[in-house]
């Protein structure tokens, strides 16, 4: 079977919704470096505490604030936090059948893959993984 290769439809659902995804202390670093912006105004100006150790992006219109509506697409690309750069491939739909079909409803870049294909990925990340081949 050929593998087939996840593309983003930027439908923009992954960055939609009350909340969005925590940052680390070395997420904040890279972002208000990329912004040219110190820790500290970064924090004020972009994020929320939502407990003792959760810092989120702010929400603005219903999407992360860094969400650009227009052109769809995330303004801090480069440096945005690892649970945006894995989505939807993250380790939870390859666990279960479940929990594929809830994102495969949720992502438009999903839509035309089977189960039986989204196992095959995991397996292949497996061997390029353990034998650092360039798939
Ligand atoms: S939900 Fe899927 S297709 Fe839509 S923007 Fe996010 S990753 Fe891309
Ligand atoms: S940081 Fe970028 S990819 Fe992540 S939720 Fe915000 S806009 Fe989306």
């Amino acid at each position: 079977m050929p593998l087939k290769t996840f593309e983003c439809k930027r439908c923009g659902a992954c960055c939609a919704g009350e909340s969005t995804v925590s940052i680390s202390s070395k997420e904040i670093q890279n972002i208000s470096q990329f912004l040219g912006l110190s820790t500290e105004e970064f924090l004020k100006k972009y994020t929320l505490l939502k407990s003792k150790t959760r810092i989120e992006m702010k929400i603005q219109d219903g999407y992360c604030i860094f969400f650009d509506t227009i052109k769809k697409i995330c303004k801090i690309h480069p440096v945005k936090p690892y649970k945006c750069k894995e989505w939807p491939l993250t380790p939870i739909i390859f666990e279960d059948e479940e929990n594929f079909k809830i994102i495969k409803n949720f992502c438009q870049g999903l839509k035309n893959f089977s189960w039986k294909e989204i196992k095959l990925i995991k397996n292949i990340a497996k061997i390029k993984n353990s034998s650092k081949l360039e798939l």
